[in-house]
């Protein structure tokens, strides 16, 4: 379980997130839901400590991924990156790099120690569990810029697997693609959910129905800072919200 406590976060000194506890479990996919501006991509940066790479931020509250606070004394950074991948709107493989390589570009990134020999067998690997195997088991050298912008998000995908993560953030993975590589990536995210806890930001709630187990609707109401309004089960948030507001946003009234 990836677990946050009373995070509370701030650019300067302008308060964005205001205590959002919020429990990822295993096996099951957590939706995050709520208008543009909410906190949403600030509380995902959170949980794998990129926040703090921007200078003027800050944060309070609790990180834990089960018994380890991310955030405890004496905890590096390449670690928390080790175990919790991340992957982002915009497909940002390395252009100029090879296939293959952008597969197994974040071991060295995070110091994960892989045998040569293991090397192909890792990269098939992680290309199958990102559906991306069959369309360039033929072309592994060829430039991973080469690729569709939904072959490169897949790339990305098998990049992050590569050092065998125990979560996946999703920043709003398929907003830049089209219907088709969306699907695909729908499908790799249900295959995934078995053996890594996933974490997606999405706009569509048809996709945060049909992907997520568990939803989470995160709201800033007039220049308040972002918060969870509520969350739970998918099924519930969507058929039976306890907050109107939570039933204005699902249903398209905002
Ligand atoms: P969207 O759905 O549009 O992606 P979001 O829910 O992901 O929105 P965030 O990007 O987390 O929202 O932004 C939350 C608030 O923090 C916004 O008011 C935003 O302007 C502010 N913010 C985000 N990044 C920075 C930054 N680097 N410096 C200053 N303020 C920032
Ligand atoms: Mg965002």
């Amino acid at each position: 379980t990836l677990s946050a406590r009373d995070v509370s976060a701030w650019f300067g000194d302008r308060k964005v997130l205001e205590r959002v506890s919020l429990d990822m479990n295993a096996g099951s996919v957590t939706a995050l839901i709520g208008p543009s501006g909410c906190g949403k991509s600030t509380f995902l940066r959170i949980l794998n400590r990129m926040h703090e790479l921007v200078p003027s931020a800050s944060l309070a509250g609790e990180v834990r991924l089960g018994d380890d606070d991310i955030y405890g004394a004496g905890r590096r950074i390449t670690d928390t990156r080790k175990r919790i991948g991340m992957v982002f709107q915009k497909p940002n493989p390395f252009p100029a790099m090879s296939i293959a390589e952008n597969v197994t570009a974040g071991l060295k990134l995070t110091g994960t120690k892989v045998s040569r020999g293991a090397r192909a067998d890792l990269v098939e690997e992680c290309l199958t569990r990102a559906g991306l195997w069959a369309e360039v088991r033929d072309r592994l050298r060829q430039p991973g810029g080469a690729l569709s912008g939904g072959q490169q998000q897949r790339l990305c995908i098998a990049r992050s697997l590569a050092v065998r993560p125990d979560v996946l953030l999703m920043d709003e993975p398929c907003s830049a693609l089209d219907p088709t590589s969306t699907r695909r990536i729908e499908e790799t995210i249900h295959d995934l959910r078995q053996d890594v806890t996933i974490v997606i930001v999405t706009h569509n709630m048809q996709q945060a129905a049909r992907v997520s187990q568990h939803c989470a609707f995160f709201l800033a109401e007039q220049g308040t800072p972002g918060h969870i309004v509520e969350a739970g089960p998918t099924e519930r948030i969507f058929g039976d919200p306890a907050d109107e507001r939570t039933s204005d946003y699902v249903n398209g009234r905002f």
